[in-house]
């Protein structure tokens, strides 16, 4: 089990103007997909945020006020925090190819802000089985 106190889950903005982002809170609730491998027994918490647009630029400013912000306040520090790009960010599926801008954003997160990364967030069995498949694959 991974001991973090924090989940930041950085979602595609162009997805978060029609998805809710509720499948990948229940996901990370459920601790199951990309989230299973934190203790379902402690007090983790749970912020999701978007990219702001692309290229993804605005991302180190909102980690960057997160970590002082939660410094701060909560005495939580950075080796507590992970950051997960959601699925729609890393992966393809039927919103559409996997971030262009994944490896800037990647970077902006491991070496601009120090924090941990994991890539997804909720796998749909639907959409695994496609991936699976290739059926996303560009042509
Ligand atoms: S940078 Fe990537 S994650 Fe952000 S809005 Fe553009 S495509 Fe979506
Ligand atoms: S991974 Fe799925 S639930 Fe999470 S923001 Fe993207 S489309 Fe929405």
């Amino acid at each position: 089990m991974i001991k973090k106190k924090y989940i930041i889950v950085i979602q595609c903005h162009i997805v978060k103007e029609y998805c809710s982002g509720f499948l990948c809170e229940h996901t990370f609730n459920k601790r199951v997909d990309c989230f299973s491998c934190y203790d379902s027994n402690n007090n983790l918490r749970f912020l999701s945020i978007t990219c702001g647009g692309c290229c993804g630029r605005s991302t180190l400013r909102k980690l960057q006020d997160f970590i002082s912000q939660a410094e701060a306040r909560e005495k939580i520090i950075k080796n507590e925090i992970v950051v997960h790009l959601s699925s729609c960010v890393s992966f393809e599926s039927f919103h559409g190819p996997e971030c262009p801008h994944k490896e800037y954003i990647s970077k902006i997160i491991t070496e601009k802000a120090g924090l941990d990364l994991v890539y997804g967030s909720r796998l749909s069995p639907i959409t695994e089985a496609r991936r699976k498949k290739n059926i996303y694959k560009t042509r």
